[in-house]
């Protein structure tokens, strides 16, 4: 099959613009996938590519991803997403960052970015000294923004406990055995929540200091990294890498229910429709874990509060159950599902 500009992963994209500043060294591509819903978000990756064409086939893919996010976590905005390439060094300078703000302000407020790989706050803050189209910036007191990690995790336990409900009938985690894969930001954070609603938690970590650390706080049991995809539980929350199920993966899984924060879960789209035909609960990733870019785009657009960031999160088990509910009714597994429903969203079925 022929691809428009040769390139499998291009997706009607709005359009795509290349960047060069040859005085500060700057190299990015800014990809916008769709404006549909509202000015197209997604963060700035900063990253060494062996080859430039790698770097387009990112940008591409990953706007698609955060018009799809965006769109199932109902925020008045559209996907897109940027990378900066950089070189063996990883030289980053303040001028490159001034140089790349210049190239997002120069597209007029279509594309608003934020942190992603490669880039921190800090670096946000150089950006924002060229462009007024950018997020993630720290917080003052009382004010919407700052870490997206915890409204991430309160996301993802809100969603484990609708997957709880719908796969097990239980209104409560209380008492269920969760596998946690990961003991950093986003895990902390939903580690904390189901042990304060009395889950017991087996938590795994290939840094295993930081495993014990969480299961001392939660009185969790530490299992190693290569157990805990294994383990017999109630719910295996993945809230590490991606990638991770696979063909072999999902056929040792021990677990009725699947719902993690981790991005891209599953290896190729027909690890979805594996997991649904071994008869286990799958809640897309990218809808459980819209909570840290529902935080931030209350941040960017301004238009409420905490409270308001707590409703939209809220709307994350509603926006499951609408998945889950379409899924039992048309027979298609959980993320074929949610991949039609975002692209009806975006106008684009
Ligand atoms: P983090 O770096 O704080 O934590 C990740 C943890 O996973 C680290 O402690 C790391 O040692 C561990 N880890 C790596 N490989 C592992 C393996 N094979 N087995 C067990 N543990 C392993 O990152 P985070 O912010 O908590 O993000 C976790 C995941 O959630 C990522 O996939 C990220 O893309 C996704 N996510 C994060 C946010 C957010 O707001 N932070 C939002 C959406 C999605």
């Amino acid at each position: 099959m022929t691809t428009p500009w040769g390139l499998p992963d291009f997706d009607a994209h709005e359009d795509v613009h290349f960047f060069t500043d040859e005085k500060s060294g700057l190299k990015a591509i800014i990809a916008l996938h769709s404006t549909h819903l509202g000015p197209a978000a997604g963060g700035a990756r900063f990253w060494h590519y062996a080859k430039d064409d790698e770097a387009l086939v990112d940008a591409l893919r990953l706007s698609r991803g955060m018009s799809y996010k965006n769109a199932m976590a109902g925020l008045p905005l559209g996907g897109g997403k940027s990378v900066i390439l950089a070189n063996e060094d990883r030289t980053k300078t303040p001028e490159m960052l001034h140089a790349f703000g210049k190239a997002v302000e120069s597209l007029g407020g279509r594309y608003v970015t934020a942190e992603d790989v490669g880039i921190n706050v800090a670096d946000m803050i150089e950006v924002a000294r060229s462009t007024k189209f950018v997020a993630g910036l720290p917080n003052s007191a009382g004010d919407v923004g700052g870490d997206p990690g915890p409204h991430t995790s309160l996301g993802v336990f809100l969603g484990v406990k609708a997957a709880v409900k719908r796969a097990l009938g239980k209104d409560t985690l209380d008492g269920l055995h969760i596998a946690l894969q990961g003991a950093g930001s986003v895990a902390t954070g939903v580690a904390l929540h189901a042990c304060a609603e009395g889950a017991k938690l087996s938590i795994a970590d290939v840094d295993p200091a930081k495993a014990q650390k969480l299961a001392d706080a939660t009185n969790g049991n530490v299992v190693s990294a290569d157990e805990i995809l294994t383990l017999e539980a109630d719910v295996l929350s993945p809230c590490a890498l991606g990638a991770i199920f696979t063909e072999e993966t999902i056929a040792a899984l021990k677990v009725p229910v699947v719902a993690g924060g981790a991005n891209n879960q599953l290896a190729t789209a027909g690890d979805g429709e594996r997991l649904h035909a071994r008869g286990i609960l799958y809640a897309p990733d990218y809808v459980i874990n819209a909570g840290g870019i529902i935080n931030v785009c209350t941040e960017y657009l301004g238009d409420g509060d905490a409270s308001l960031v707590r409703q939209r999160i809220e709307g994350i088990p509603v926006r499951l159950e609408q998945i889950w509910a379409e899924s039992a009714e048309t027979g298609r597994d959980p993320a074929a599902v949610a991949d039609g429903m975002a692209q009806r969203l975006i106008g684009r079925a």
